[in-house]
């Protein structure tokens, strides 16, 4: 069902009337977690000014640590859905539990699958019956075949509003923290009609690498990009290090202007 071999166009997906797809690259802006009304709102500010069409922000955190963070939960959702309410700004939020598919589809605008869920296929399967685009992130473990395989799970239930999200994978290099896969860019859209887009920020795990990251992303042909941003990093109670500052939005917008126009995208 997501293979190019059956449908040689590639495909567009709508986010709350945003499309992500081959003539635009979409820029995905917000704080990793929702910490509070003023924080997440902050950031949704911040977003908008470089230019993103769509806000993220987790409000159910996976976390490598049980003791760390771990959203706000349903709290979380309702302050996404006032800062939507406030901005305009469609939300995408990470759902980690197949019971917990139909609260969030009731907020949120896209679904998100992190890497940790990338083959938890039960909640594949719920988010591919709920009728929200849901955007799959690689496996950090996963092949691009796996990777496919996954979204074909989500396909399979009736939903090809499928979006690939690039978020770099496990090798033994240990100066980032995953190793962004550009490679995986033009391969998956190859192989695939979805839309592939790359998250620069989880990949790499640090600010300074974030625009680098995303000017090979939309060099590469990436349909988008999914950056965090935050107002306070060093208040963050998840990722700071690589949220990107204020300090950051001129050239984080000069670059969603430019780079994608020097390819013909919007
Ligand atoms: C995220 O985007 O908030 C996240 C946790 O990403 P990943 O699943 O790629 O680690």
């Amino acid at each position: 069902l997501v293979s190019r071999d059956n449908h040689p166009e590639r495909s567009t997906v709508r986010v709350g009337g945003v499309p992500i797809g081959p003539d635009t690259v979409t820029l995905i802006a917000g704080p990793c977690a929702v910490e509070t009304p003023e924080q997440t709102l902050a950031a949704a500010r911040m977003a908008a000014a470089a230019g993103a069409t769509l806000l993220r922000g987790g409000a159910y955190k996976p976390r490598t640590s049980p003791y760390a963070f771990q959203g706000l939960g349903e709290a979380g959702l309702r302050i996404l859905a006032e800062v939507r309410a406030e901005t305009g700004l469609p939300i995408v939020t990470e759902v980690v539990d197949a019971h917990d598919v139909e609260l969030v589809a009731s907020y949120a605008d896209m679904l998100q699958i992190g890497t940790r869920n990338a083959q938890n296929f039960a909640l594949l399967q719920a988010v591919g019956g709920i009728g929200k685009p849901v955007m799959l992130k690689r496996g950090m473990n996963a092949t691009i075949e796996e990777w496919l395989m996954a979204a074909e799970y989500i396909a399979q239930r009736g939903n090809l509003d499928i979006v690939l999200c690039e978020r770099g994978i496990r090798t033994f290099e240990t100066a980032t923290r995953n190793t962004l896969d550009v490679s995986a860019v033009p391969v998956a859209q190859r192989l695939s009609h979805l839309p592939v887009i790359i998250d620069p920020s989880h990949s790499g795990g640090r600010r300074d690498l974030v625009l680098p990251l995303t000017r090979a992303a939309i060099a590469v042909g990436a349909d988008g990009v999914i950056i965090d941003v935050h107002p306070r990093p060093e208040l963050a109670l998840c990722d700071g290090p690589q949220a990107l500052v204020d300090g950051d939005l001129d050239e984080l917008a000069r670059v969603m202007r430019e780079f994608p126009a020097l390819l013909g995208k919007s």
